[in-house]
């Protein structure tokens, strides 16, 4: 197994603008796009703009730049979905349950007593598009 970094996977065609993604919010180092597999209302990913495969091989820097960008989104999203909470995930590897290769956070809002739905569920385009609008406007 190899664990270089594979500037073919989807989030590298994302930002390089190959594939389109619903863009919550972008500065010079980070881009935050809706999950089109959505485990919560909200669900959204926070990525470095720079390769890197996951949190292990991330710099400082990159690690650095993708946490202000996630103490952001969180916070709009969670105004945004009036969530009660926030739950981050983040899989290193396959062992660790990574299926992209290239570092992403998945920021989901969550809400007293509801529970996280199964991966791997295409969600409502339409219904997605609403989610990023909806945490866009709580980011102004
Ligand atoms: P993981 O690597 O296990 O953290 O999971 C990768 C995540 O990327 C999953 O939640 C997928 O639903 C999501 N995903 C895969 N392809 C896309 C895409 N084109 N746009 C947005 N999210 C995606």
């Amino acid at each position: 197994m190899s664990e270089t970094y594979d500037g073919e996977n989807i989030f590298a065609k994302i930002l390089r603008g190959e594939i389109p993604c619903f863009k919550v919010f972008e500065d010079d180092d980070t881009l935050c796009f809706m999950d089109i597999n959505p485990r919560t209302d909200g669900h959204c990913l926070v990525i470095p703009k720079t390769p890197c495969r996951n949190m292990l091989d991330a710099t400082q820097a990159q690690l650095a730049a993708c946490m202000k960008t996630v103490n952001k989104v969180a916070n709009a999203a969670k105004t945004a979905f009036d969530a009660d909470g926030i739950t981050l995930f983040q899989f290193n590897e396959a062992a660790g349950g990574q299926e992209v290769f290239h570092l992403h956070f998945h920021i989901h809002p969550r809400h007293d007593g509801v529970p996280v739905r199964a991966p791997g569920i295409p969600g409502d385009m339409a219904a997605i598009k609403r989610h990023a609008e909806a945490i866009m406007a709580a980011l102004q």
